[in-house]
């Protein structure tokens, strides 16, 4: 399939990261939000992380004006009808995104295929909302969405290889390294790293070791680029703790438990960066 114009529903982190990387690929891009604001507030993030690029002197002003012009933000569903393509990146909430996939369903031409960038949703229960789970697929952009090269390809129980192989080729197109996941919770990267986090919480439960050497200790001897309990303070604490409770539940494994220092802290409202304080303090 030739996709010449991507959907993309949700305007937000994820949403506008992936428009960006579709207009500077050269693909028409119709952005949906539920309102005006949300779609306007979508653009203008665009336009300064694309004027960041001309100030490093990797885009010109000609091209950050072409790829702006691929753009058509719009709070009306109606503008998807002609798309190849959509990417669902609305709020992460089940029933929103039931809603929002029946909706747009209905909508699309009968060959067209829809993508979600659902980080904890399982595909195959998405798929069967559609009456196309065989044209159904999740892509999973990592954030940020210009900056990271994976783009995880989640085949539910029903996607076809035609619709598999259709959108491992947009996302090269876009200049990123698709892998390709069997549904399940976490698919790849979240299913090794967050269980990786919560051990870093047991260690330092343990008195093992303090925070600074834990996180000292896992960039230097495996080369990450950030500790994980520095990892833990920048994706949330309490996001950290869903993910665990997730996989609990899905897999029924008690190698998924999460840390009981984790749950104090989240219970005492150390969330991470995002309230001031999470394992370190951001104080100012
Ligand atoms: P966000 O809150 O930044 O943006 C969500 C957007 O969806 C908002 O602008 C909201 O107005 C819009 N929206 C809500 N209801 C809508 C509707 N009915 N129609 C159209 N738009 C609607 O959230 P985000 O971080 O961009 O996450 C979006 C999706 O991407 C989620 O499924 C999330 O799990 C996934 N994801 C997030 C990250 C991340 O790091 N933020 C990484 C990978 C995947």
């Amino acid at each position: 399939m030739n996709i010449t114009t991507v959907g993309i529903v949700g305007a937000g982190t994820m949403g506008n990261g992936i428009a960006q990387a579709c207009a500077v690929s050269g693909i028409n891009v119709v952005m949906i939000d539920i309102a005006q604001a949300a779609v306007d507030k979508g653009l203008a993030t665009i336009g300064k992380s694309l004027d960041r690029l001309i100030a490093k002197e990797k885009m010109t002003a000609a091209d950050r004006a072409a790829a702006l012009a691929r753009i058509k933000g719009s709070a009306n569903y109606d503008d998807l009808k002609t798309v190849q393509l959509v990417i669902e990146a609305a709020t992460e909430n089940h029933e929103l995104k039931n809603k929002i996939l029946k909706q747009i369903d209905a909508l699309l031409a009968p060959e067209a295929i829809i993508a979600t960038n659902t980080s904890s949703i399982s595909i195959t229960q998405l798929a069967a909302v559609t009456q196309r789970p065989d044209k159904f697929v999740g892509m999973h952009f990592f954030n940020p969405v210009p900056m990271m090269a994976l783009v995880e390809i989640i085949r539910g129980l029903r996607t076809s290889d035609a619709t598999h192989d259709a959108v491992k080729a947009l996302a090269q197109r876009l200049g990123k390294s698709p892998i390709t996941v069997k549904n399940a919770p976490g698919f790849v990267v979240n299913r090794i790293l967050v269980p990786m986090i919560n051990e870093a919480f047991f260690v330092l439960a343990e008195g093992l070791a303090t925070p600074e050497d834990i996180d000292a200790g896992m960039k230097l001897g495996c080369n990450h680029p950030i500790g994980p309990l520095a990892l833990a303070d920048m994706v949330g604490l309490d996001v950290c703790l869903a993910v665990m409770e997730v996989y609990l539940n899905e897999f029924g494994d008690s190698k998924y438990r999460p840390c009981p220092l984790l749950r104090e802290y989240v219970a005492a409202g150390r969330l991470g960066r995002k309230t001031g304080a999470g394992v370190y303090s951001y104080a100012k």
